[in-house]
């Protein structure tokens, strides 16, 4: 597999690529983000440290892959906390949790390890923030979402949840020029930039987050698509269907005009999909771990596609540090060296 840095002016063009010479661009950043790395460790180190059965709220991340794995270690997934026994250890995962679920958990004597991404805090820690302000709060995001579920518990009293520009028209708030917005770390974009303007057309007074909401992560992957979808005659993106992240690569294929699809794993590839076509774009959700990506690399080398080309749009060394329930109890087990998580 060769690499390169991706040069705007060179000719990857699906076009260019003859039909003998079938390719892949392997786009990076793709797959597991800071928060994601962090998770997975979190509940790795649990196990180890203090033994199954550790339970965790919720998917830890939205990738089914990966909770196969760590159930098979051990780790005892659940959907509320009302699941877990009276006293035991529970994780809450990446997405964060209202303050209602943390109430909860203090009511059973629950010993909470918190594995909510930081870029996740920060937007629970502005929701509070505004509320006490005063302001009404305009959430944008999608409502099924388990981070936005959290979030919206911060202060649900002021607290409205929108997802697309005709939900910011039916908007109703006791002063229109007393509102803020703040948004899912993982949505699209193009979108969130089409909300927030109509948000801003609506309220000329509103207020919104220092910096933009959406992480990192999601972005450089968009923007990774976004430089690389025209010159593919499809997009694989290697991603759960809960995944919200995911989801939005694939609208970014396709809303550039570039064929696109979410899948799980190389057995959700479709032949038909690889007709004609010369150049794949395969990429991954920031929960999607890179064996499934070898997996469909793979596959599509013994379709044909014999060049494999990782194209670096940009740089990405983003670490978080783990959260004190974990290092205090790694010192207590003895020491950080005595517990391994890869
Ligand atoms: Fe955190 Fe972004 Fe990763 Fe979500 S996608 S876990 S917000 S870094």
């Amino acid at each position: 597999m060769t690499t390169t840095a991706l040069d705007p002016t060179s000719n990857h063009s699906q076009a260019a690529a003859s039909p003998d010479h079938k390719r892949v661009l392997l786009l990076k950043p793709r797959g597991f983000c800071a928060g994601v790395v962090r998770a997975i460790d979190i509940v790795k180190i649990a196990l180890e440290t203090f033994g199954a059965p550790i339970y965790v709220r919720r998917e830890i991340v939205h990738n089914r892959y990966v909770v196969n794995e760590l159930a098979e270690k051990g780790a005892i997934f659940v959907h509320e906390i009302e699941e877990v026994p009276d006293g035991q250890r529970v994780i809450y995962s990446a997405h964060g949790v209202s303050p209602a679920v943390r109430e909860m958990s203090k009511a059973r004597n629950l010993k909470v390890i918190d594995a909510t991404c930081p870029l996740v805090t920060k937007v629970h820690i502005e929701a509070v923030k505004f509320a006490k302000q005063g302001y009404s709060l305009v959430l944008i995001g999608h409502r099924d979402h388990d981070e936005i579920e959290g979030t919206l518990g911060e202060a649900p009293e002021v607290t409205q949840v929108v997802s697309n520009v005709a939900e910011v028209d039916a908007l109703q708030v006791p002063d229109p020029d007393h509102v803020a917005y703040l948004t899912q770390t993982t949505l699209s974009l193009d979108e969130a930039r089409d909300i927030i303007h109509a948000l801003k057309l609506k309220f000329p007074n509103i207020v919104g987050p220092h910096s933009q909401d959406i992480c990192y992560a999601t972005e450089n992957r968009q923007v990774a698509v976004r430089n690389v979808a025209h010159n593919a005659g499809l997009v694989l993106v290697v991603g759960s269907t809960n995944s919200s992240n995911s989801n939005r690569l694939v609208e970014v294929s396709r809303n550039l005009g570039t064929v696109g699809y979410l899948i799980d794993n190389s057995q959700a590839i479709d032949p038909a999909w690889l007709k004609g076509v010369s150049t794949v774009a395969v990429t991954a959700g920031a929960s999607a771990p890179e064996i499934l990506v070898e997996d469909v690399v793979n596959y599509l080398r013994q379709s044909g596609f014999a060049s494999v080309e990782e194209v670096e749009v940009m740089p990405e060394n983003v670490r978080f540090g783990l959260p004190p329930e974990i290092i205090q109890a790694i010192g207590t087990a003895g020491s950080a060296e005595s517990v391994s998580v890869r």
